[in-house]
């Protein structure tokens, strides 16, 4: 089983740099099937959203699996049309999980006007203590402006869309001097770029699958990841990353791809 690295948050928390996404993993079986998988290879975060409809699967193979619960991670999201009923919200998917707390809770999308607003309530959710960490997806640097100028808490996490193919450089080196954890969603494309030749050949090199070399990728760069799977042996696969090491060469290579393919919305429609 691979040794999955963790990074310290700034809320004092340890996220595991590798977790499993299920963003369209089927409710039921298939979900309960994925997490069970993940949690046997090692993996010890999950990656649901309240958006996703599979809370309550996750949340029933985590407490049906042998592993104690303070050694997993889940995170869960807000959803656009909630962010009027912040607290509402939350109570729904911490029942739906049925896990006692949550590790980290997203704003989902950075929704105009209200997100300041939405931010300051889920700062007053840590203190209840159902929740480890607060965090964001899809913030550019305009919208982490936004926050940290008008808020207390630096968010622990932003989970934003990233690959070699659509390579933010200039928001990876804002949350590192922040102290943000940016994580990596959609990191394999969605399968999009598995078949591309500059990827094959760096596949060839290092004798490991194009999916393992986009998630090393990410590692490299200190921006921790969440693939999905609902296939056993791609679960596996995707976990073996932390037995190779791309040369700062190859690195350089993979940087100079960026060309701003993205699998999901573009985030800075969001003024
Ligand atoms: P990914 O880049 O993780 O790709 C998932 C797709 O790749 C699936 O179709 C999967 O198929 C396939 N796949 C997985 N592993 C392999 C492999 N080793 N070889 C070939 N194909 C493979 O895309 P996601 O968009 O799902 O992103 C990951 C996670 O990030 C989501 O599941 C979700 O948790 C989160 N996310 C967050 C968003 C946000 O707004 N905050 C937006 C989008 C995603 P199969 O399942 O059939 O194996």
């Amino acid at each position: 089983m691979p040794k999955i690295l963790s990074v310290k948050l700034n809320s004092g928390f340890s996220l595991p740099t590798l977790g499993l996404g299920t963003y369209k993993s089927a409710p039921g079986s298939e979900t309960e099937n994925a997490v069970k998988w993940a949690l046997v290879a090692g993996y010890r975060l999950i990656d649901t959203a309240a958006y996703y409809g599979n809370e309550g699967s996750v949340g029933k193979a985590v407490r049906e699996s042998s592993i104690p619960r303070h050694e997993i991670f889940i995170t869960t999201k807000l959803w656009n049309s909630d962010h009027a009923i912040v607290e509402k919200a939350f109570e729904g998917s911490l029942s739906l999980l049925n896990s006692g707390y949550i590790d980290l809770y997203l704003i989902h999308w950075p929704i105009v006007r209200v997100r300041v607003q939405t931010w300051k309530r889920m700062e007053k959710l840590i203190a209840g203590g159902k929740i480890k960490s607060i965090g964001v997806a899809n913030f550019m640097i305009r919208h982490l402006e936004d926050l940290l100028a008008n808020t207390e808490i630096i968010p622990a996490v932003n989970q934003v869309e990233f690959s070699p193919y659509v390579y933010n450089k200039e928001l990876l080196d804002y949350c590192k001097k922040k102290g943000i954890q940016l994580q990596a969603y959609s990191p394999l494309t969605r399968g999009n770029k598995l078949s591309d030749e500059k990827l094959l050949a760096l596949s060839k090199k290092y004798s490991k699958s194009p999916a393992q070399i986009l998630l090393r990728w990410c590692i490299q760069h200190d921006v921790a990841v969440i693939p999905k799977s609902v296939h056993e042996g791609r679960i596996i696969e995707n976990s073996q990353i932390f037995d190779f090491e791309l040369s700062k060469q190859d690195m350089d290579l993979m940087d100079s791809w960026n060309e701003g393919f993205r699998v999901a919305p573009d985030p800075n429609q969001y003024r």
